[in-house]
């Protein structure tokens, strides 16, 4: 294996509170970073790093892991540019706008939708993201929500099954036929291609029994439950995520104290979406008072062509900064260690022995510029599984 050094890097995170100043965040100054072939071999002071075959002078930049982005629903066709701006406009969000992107979905090829994921994909790598999670929903038939997750699953391990994103419009008069086509047949041909199954719980989705149902029946397949959880409206989703372990239970936007505790106590995490209520001009989660309750908070795109439209972690992070309550600490946290718990993955999030080697190089000599400077294109250098990819 070929051995490379990333030396002088003038702040390191690494997200392991054993090293460096002892924050949740390990950050280590005038650190070096040694990979060798995909994984991190050694992390330390630069002046100590060991003697490697290439050497990469950072120069005073900072290294922070690649930001593992746990929610989007990258597998679509077709344009909301018109809905975005009738909403900007003044008209409220609703869930069934959805219908518009399955109808362009449906009738795409599977060349369109694989070139249209790759290219988010490039997009969110240039912007530091080294691992994503995405999902169908766009299908809403056995056949198209089948061939969403086998087109994903070609561009990603973490792939999730969302037949239950809105009731099909095949289905407008029987939603209990559409759940019973969701936990059966759909389920069938859909989990060998999946990892996770997830539901909308929402006024105008699936209630909390529809969601009990269907995340029931994927576990018996042998995928993992996460939610879409009271995003819209105060909902049942918070305390059935986390009454089924759900990895993550995602947006968190309208809570009660209950819900609030729940999180604090539970292995669930609370994935906050800030481009949906940035996208959607509505209320913005409270991540304050999660992370005052105990809650793991990760951050994430929810990259989708409806609500949050945008594929930018920094976007995000320097929206939670600002709007959410959070640190700079933080929200770097939740973009990286917070999204890999959102998966339940250790090896990514992080830069420490054995881990990963997804590195973000910033043109910056701090992590905290991504919410200081926003908008401001600020990674320099990408790695994934050790080769440079931006
Ligand atoms: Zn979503």
């Amino acid at each position: 294996m070929t051995t490379t050094a990333v030396t002088h890097i003038a702040s390191l995170v690494t997200n392991d509170p054993s090293l460096g100043n002892g924050t949740p965040l390990g950050l280590i100054q005038d650190a070096a970073v040694v990979i060798d072939g995909d994984r991190i071999v050694w992390t330390g002071e630069s002046s100590k790093a060991p003697a490697t075959d290439n050497v990469l002078d950072a120069a005073g930049r900072a290294v922070i892991p690649g930001f593992v982005d746990s929610h989007s629903h990258l597998v679509f066709a077709g344009d909301r540019t018109q809905e975005f701006n009738a909403r900007m406009s003044g008209q409220p969000y609703r869930a069934g706008g959805i219908r518009t992107t399955v109808a362009a979905t449906r009738a795409a090829s599977d060349e369109e939708l694989s070139a249209n994921v790759a290219r988010y994909l490039a997009e969110a790598l240039r912007q530091g993201t080294t691992t994503f999670e995405t999902k169908s929903g766009y299908g809403l038939t056995v056949e198209d929500e089948a061939r969403a997750l086998r087109i994903a699953s070609r561009h990603t391990d973490e792939v999730t099954y969302l037949g239950a994103h809105i009731v099909s419009p095949d289905y407008a008069d029987d939603p209990a036929g559409y759940v019973d086509l969701v936990t059966g047949p759909m389920l069938e041909a859909c989990a060998p291609h999946a990892r996770w199954i997830d539901v909308f719980c929402e006024q105008g989705a699936f209630d909390g029994d529809q969601a009990r149902a269907i995340l029931t029946a994927g576990r018996s397949k042998g995928l993992h439950p996460r939610i879409h959880a009271n995003q819209l409206t105060y909902g049942p989703g918070v305390q059935l995520a986390v009454e089924l372990d759900a990895a993550s239970a995602d947006h968190c936007t309208h809570l009660t104290d209950a819900d609030v505790d729940a999180l604090g106590q539970g292995n669930t995490v609370a994935t906050l979406l800030p481009g949906a209520e940035f996208s959607t001009r509505a209320t913005w989660p409270d991540a304050r008072r999660l992370l005052d309750a105990g809650a793991t908070v990760a951050l994430s795109t929810d990259c989708n062509p409806g609500s949050s439209f945008t594929s930018s972690v920094p976007f995000c992070i320097a929206l939670a900064v600002r709007d959410m309550g959070m640190t700079p600490d933080e929200a770097i946290w939740s973009a990286t260690a917070g999204g890999a718990a959102a998966l339940r993955r250790t090896d990514i999030g992080r830069i420490t022995p054995g881990a990963r080697a997804d590195l973000v190089l910033l043109d910056a000599p701090s992590h905290v510029h991504l919410a200081y400077r926003p908008g401001v294109p600020l990674v320099s250098a990408v790695w994934r599984s050790g080769q440079r990819v931006a």
